[in-house]
């Protein structure tokens, strides 16, 4: 039993949870090395446009092949990142790689579409994210119209002056933003309409329900014909079935991305398919 702080609060020793988070421990310093042993790579989500069937774009998701343990989610491996700071030279990582991939597309004659990449709150905050990501653009060549970023409601909430300031910095660059995981978060209306952002990402929550649940249904909906108002476009995301399409179609949303068109592939898979 440790005592702490003097107090009369006790806290019983828990063997269970004390093993879980020296695991973690091992991990996240694990993780320092992943980018330089080559551990880190990218799988790429086609974003479709369900009235030609076109992919409109990519998204670029982390996946960590750790050499004892396997593919670790990134829903995991990505809040210990943010915690020591890793993240930013990670997401650097990810920047570059996804923009000389599309870049590489590009060159090689497949449709010109945009990659997308998330960025953490934690890399939204460096007050260097700017000059970073234009310097990552002049590196690999690539378009500043051809890079999305992606950034959840809910990261976008804190320390907003420096958010629309940085988010401004961007759009003038060219370079476009997209709310992930909408519905999620708390933004208030006021604050969604002063973002500079093009796109907003219906969050997997409600289209997952989206045909069996009427209130889920109904936040689509309002969020659809609210995008519409504010002239931001609109994707839903984790579409995994034929009925949840011929809702989206029917409620003039027109972009997915989700199992049901194609899960996230390797770049040699994406070099293999969709190709119009
Ligand atoms: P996200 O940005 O919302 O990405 C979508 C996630 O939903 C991906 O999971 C994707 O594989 C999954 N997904 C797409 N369609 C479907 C579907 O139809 N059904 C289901 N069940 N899932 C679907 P993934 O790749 O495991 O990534 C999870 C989250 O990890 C991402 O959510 C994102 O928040 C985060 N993440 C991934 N890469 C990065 C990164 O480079 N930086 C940061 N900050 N976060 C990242
Ligand atoms: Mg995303
Ligand atoms: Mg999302
Ligand atoms: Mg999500």
């Amino acid at each position: 039993v440790a005592k702490q702080n003097g107090s009369s609060q006790y806290r019983f020793y828990d063997a269970a949870s004390d093993k879980s988070s020296q695991e973690e421990i091992r991990l996240e310093q694990e993780l320092e090395q992943a980018v330089e042993l080559n551990q880190l790579r990218l799988m790429y989500q086609p974003k479709f446009d369900i009235r030609n069937g076109e992919a409109i774009g990519y998204e670029a998701l982390l996946r960590w092949d750790h050499p004892i343990h396997g593919e670790i989610s990134p829903l995991r491996f990505i809040p210990l990142a943010e915690k020591t700071g890793m993240i930013v030279p990670i997401e650097q990582w990810v920047l570059r790689t996804a923009c000389m991939q599309a870049k590489n597309w590009q060159k090689v004659g497949r449709p010109v579409v945009p990659i997308a990449v998330n960025i953490s709150q934690v890399h939204l905050m460096k007050p260097d994210i700017y000059e970073s990501i234009i310097e990552t653009l002049e590196q690999t060549q690539l378009d500043a119209h051809l890079l999305e970023l992606e950034i959840t409601e809910s990261a976008m909430m804190h320390n907003e002056e420096h958010v629309i300031e940085i988010l401004d910095k961007l759009k003038a660059a060219g370079i476009s933003v997209s709310m992930d995981d909408f519905g999620t978060g708390y933004s208030s209306l006021s604050y969604l309409h002063s973002l500079p952002i093009s796109c907003l990402k219906i969050d997997r929550s409600f289209i997952r329900k989206i045909t069996t649940d009427k209130d889920s249904k109904a936040i689509a909906e309002m969020i659809i014909s609210m995008a519409k108002q504010l002239g931001l476009k609109i994707i839903a995301e984790g579409v995994e079935t034929s009925e949840q399409v011929a809702l989206l179609q029917e409620l003039q949303c027109y972009n997915v991305q989700g199992f049901y068109y194609s899960r996230p592939l390797t770049a040699e898979q994406v070099d293999h398919a969709y190709v119009s």
